[in-house]
């Protein structure tokens, strides 16, 4: 018998596991599947800005064999200006790890750090990759509480509650994913400080700091802690939908004095893994530019009003708000509705079964709450990358199976 590593035991991803697994059974059978799961834009027709391809095809030729570890050189330099403009300061190329999408820089980050027991703040609910790899680092993800009623903002008694002598390091998702919340300077501030009181590592996501809807304004953490150590990640899958690059960056701020040791773990990591993708660190440069940004390509005609992205979300809140039983903070970035249904109207014992239910009845994927390590069964995940009428339909779907379900 051939048997999996015992440390992938305590490793729990429900959102790629059972509901994954019965998707293709479905898809094997000749069903075809309509899947609002996965924030993937490319599928959608939400493709990557043309100046962006063409850097990567342009230098093909010059991507074939290995780069630095960390990254091309010009790439780490676009990266570093890119954060310097926004007001981080003491970043350089050398502060710059390019990595195969930020999934990757999350699972460096983390087994460069966490020894046995380890624990790290991870918000609930979290993208639960981060709470995936702390555990398959062999550390323990503490949970701290994001607040429904708050608009899910982190709620800041609850983190500083959950520090222990054994806390590392704190992750913050901002625009969050999946509730689509913006943190507030306010909630930011008081976040870090909690990390500076406690002497944490800072693990910022900020994959989504541009996807932004009704003048919601994303603070770049490291802007607002200098004094703290951080590492703040972010790629082009998302604002330049180029998911299928795997092109992401992290970037090193703060004191690095302390942190020698630890960086030079991060390094070995990233040595380990030879290099990135490297056709993929091409897109970078352009990306950042501008030039991958601008008319009529852009993140920004997207995101305005009329822009595809600003329908697609006012739309589908919309419609899942008007689901008898179900409401839903109106997410102010990302891709996600996170809607909570009523127990009192809908009694779900198993959200996975649910989505599994779903997905039998109406061949619609979605994905359950506790999945994103939520404690309770009353939210789903609906991504709204699809056009409206793809979402009339799915949300009429899902409408129609919960008016006739019961656990
Ligand atoms: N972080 C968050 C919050 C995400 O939502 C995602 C993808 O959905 C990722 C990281 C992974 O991004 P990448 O494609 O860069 O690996």
């Amino acid at each position: 018998m051939v048997s999996q590593a015992s440390r992938l035991q305590s490793v729990h991803y429900d959102i790629r596991g059972p509901v994954l697994r019965r998707t293709r059974e479905l898809e094997a059978e000749g069903h075809r599947i309509l899947k609002l799961n996965l924030g993937n834009p490319a599928p959608f027709g939400l493709t990557a800005p043309d100046p962006v391809v063409a850097e990567v095809v342009r230098n093909i030729r010059d991507a074939e064999g290995y780069s630095d570890a960390r990254g091309i050189q010009s790439a780490r330099e676009a990266v570093a200006s890119h954060y310097a403009a926004r007001g981080v300061a003491g970043v350089g190329a050398d502060d710059v790890y390019l990595g195969n999408g930020v999934s990757e820089l999350i699972v460096m980050s983390l087994q460069a750090l966490l020894n046995p027991d380890d624990e790290v703040l991870v918000p609930s609910p979290d993208y639960p990759l981060w709470t995936g790899a702390v555990s398959l680092s062999g550390g323990r993800a503490v949970h701290y509480r994001c607040d429904e009623q708050a608009g899910w903002q982190p709620d800041l008694d609850h983190v500083a509650d959950q520090v222990s002598p054994r806390t590392r390091a704190l992750v913050i998702i901002n625009p969050n994913n999946p509730t689509g919340a913006v943190y507030s300077r306010d909630t930011l501030l008081g976040l870090l400080e909690v990390a500076r009181r406690h002497r944490l590592l800072v693990l910022a996501d900020e994959i989504y700091d541009q996807i932004l809807y009704d003048g919601a304004v994303h603070e770049t953490a490291a802007t607002l802690a200098p004094d703290l150590l951080m590492l703040t990640m972010c790629g082009l899958s998302k604002t330049h939908r180029a998911a299928g690059f795997r092109s992401g960056w992290l970037v090193i701020s703060g004191p690095r004095d302390d942190a020698a040791d630890y960086l030079e773990g991060l390094e070995l990591l990233a040595n380990m893994r030879l290099c990135p993708n490297v056709p993929a660190q091409y897109a970078i440069e352009t990306a950042l530019s501008g030039r991958g940004g601008s008319e009529p390509d852009g993140i920004a005609a997207l995101l305005r009003p009329g822009g595809r992205l600003r329908e697609q979300r006012d739309f589908a809140w919309q419609q899942v708000s008007e689901i008898p039983g179900a409401d839903c903070v109106r997410p102010a970035g990302a891709l996600y509705v996170f809607p909570r249904l009523d127990p009192e109207v809908h009694k779900i014992r198993d959200d996975q079964q649910f989505v599994i239910d779903l997905l039998e009845r109406q061949h619609l994927l979605i994905t359950h709450g506790t999945g994103f390590n939520l404690p309770t069964t009353d939210h789903f995940r609906l991504v709204f990358l699809a056009g409206v009428d793809v979402l009339g339909d799915a949300i009429g779907r899902l409408a129609e199976f919960l008016s006739g379900y019961h656990q």
